[in-house]
């Protein structure tokens, strides 16, 4: 497998054309997979907002008052305003805002970015990061660039566990996960759960060469690597009903409502 920076993208802007802006950059067999930042699609889908879009209702300016007093550090209610649009669920409101964004993914403050956003206050996340990535798989297959699956990333904390790594948002043209259920180990025993989640551990692997810095490096490709012959799955975040830590937490949870 090998993992290479697309050289020289620009500073993207709203209205750019991400899939001709890489077709132009990049080498890409077919079979090969591109990651892209989900900061560089936000942008390129107008996703900047200003903290003035975000006029505080009474639940954001709770909330903020109270993270402010459990932190010591100063909140902004119209940016517990933008989180609170941004997402379907609260999961748990203090000492931070983790959230279900409206495309099902958890994390802390729906993903809304301060860091790498000239412009604007704020920087959502896309809409709908598969869609994102449907458009720039065929925006590729326009350029002549056939086969290519694009995975969508974020950089984002995980429970349990320090620092943070590259996670998918959004795929397409390929399967999110190979499902390892009936395999046998190599004692010959049938595996009985492992769905192998693909589409995180690939961008898990680029955010290692996209970096988080200035250095500005937001699409990696991804050759000599094939999904291979198993069944795929589509599933990458759980819904409530399969997630018996997000049910725990909510028994838990202090409920402000
Ligand atoms: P996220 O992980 O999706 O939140 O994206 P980051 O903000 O961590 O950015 C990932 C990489 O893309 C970093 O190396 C940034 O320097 C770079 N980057 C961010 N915006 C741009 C841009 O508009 N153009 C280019 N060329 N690089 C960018
Ligand atoms: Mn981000
Ligand atoms: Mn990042």
């Amino acid at each position: 497998m090998e993992l290479s920076a697309v050289p020289d993208l620009p500073e993207i802007r709203p209205g750019d054309d991400l899939a001709a802006l890489i077709a132009d950059r990049a080498t890409l067999e077919p079979g090969d997979v591109l990651t892209v930042a989900s900061t560089v699609v936000s942008k390129a889908e107008d996703r900047g907002v200003d903290l003035e879009a975000f006029p505080a209702g009474p639940r954001a300016r709770e909330i903020a008052s109270r993270l402010e007093e459990l932190t010591g550090e100063r909140k902004d209610p119209r940016f517990a305003q933008a989180v609170l649009e941004e997402s379907t669920d609260l999961v748990m409101d203090e000492p931070f805002l983790l959230t279900e964004t409206r495309f099902g993914h958890v994390c802390v403050n729906a993903g809304i970015d301060r860091s790498n956003v000239p412009d604007h206050d704020l920087l959502l996340l896309p809409k709908r990061p598969s869609e994102s990535a449907e458009r720039i798989h065929q925006g590729l297959a326009a350029h002549g660039i056939e086969d290519v699956p694009v995975i969508v990333t974020d950089t984002c904390g995980r429970p349990f566990r320090h620092g943070q790594r590259g996670v998918a948002l959004g795929w397409a043209g390929m399967p999110a996960s190979r499902d390892w259920r009936g395999e046998r180990d190599r004692d010959g025993r049938e595996l009985g759960v492992t769905v192998q989640s693909v589409v995180d551990e690939l961008a898990s692997a680029a955010n290692l060469v996209t970096g988080e810095g200035a250095d500005g490096t937001p699409a990696v490709v991804v050759s000599d690597w094939a999904f291979g012959d198993l069944e795929g799955s589509n599933e990458l975040f759980r819904d409530l009903e399969g997630d018996f830590v997000r049910q725990a937490l909510r028994e838990w949870s202090y409920d402000p409502a």
